[in-house]
């Protein structure tokens, strides 16, 4: 019977004890995935191309650290532009102001990058 009760108490502890921890792992999941560089682009949106249209005039890169132009700066990228639509992100894409309203994705860059306030 003491047995039985140890366990019990042991498990409402780990329960207690994981019913705080969630939260905290669910924010940083969260965050994570907002930095983190999405593998493939989120389906049946238009997405920006760095070849084509506005995507090539203002010389977009899916990779923001492989950018050739002179205004990039480490660090920029397009998670962290104003330009970038955070309100209907997708999967790390969001539609951009300046691209026409396709989507890039949060690694991404363009010569229009403008940091956000
Ligand atoms: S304007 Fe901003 S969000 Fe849009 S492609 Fe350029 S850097 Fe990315």
């Amino acid at each position: 019977m003491e047995k039985t009760n140890l366990s019990r108490r042991s498990f409402f502890k780990f329960a207690v004890a994981a019913a705080a921890v969630v939260p905290f792992i669910a924010k940083a999941t969260k965050s994570f995935a907002a930095d983190t560089c999405p593998a493939t682009a989120p389906a049946g949106k238009a997405i920006a191309s760095p070849s084509e249209g506005m995507g090539k005039t203002l010389q977009y890169v899916t990779d923001a650290t492989t950018s050739k132009n002179a205004k990039y700066k480490a660090g920029s990228k397009c998670g962290s532009c104003k330009f970038y639509n955070v309100a209907k992100a997708e999967g790390g894409y969001a539609p951009c102001t300046m691209l026409g309203m396709k989507y890039v994705t949060n690694c991404g860059w363009c010569s229009s990058f403008a940091a956000k306030a």
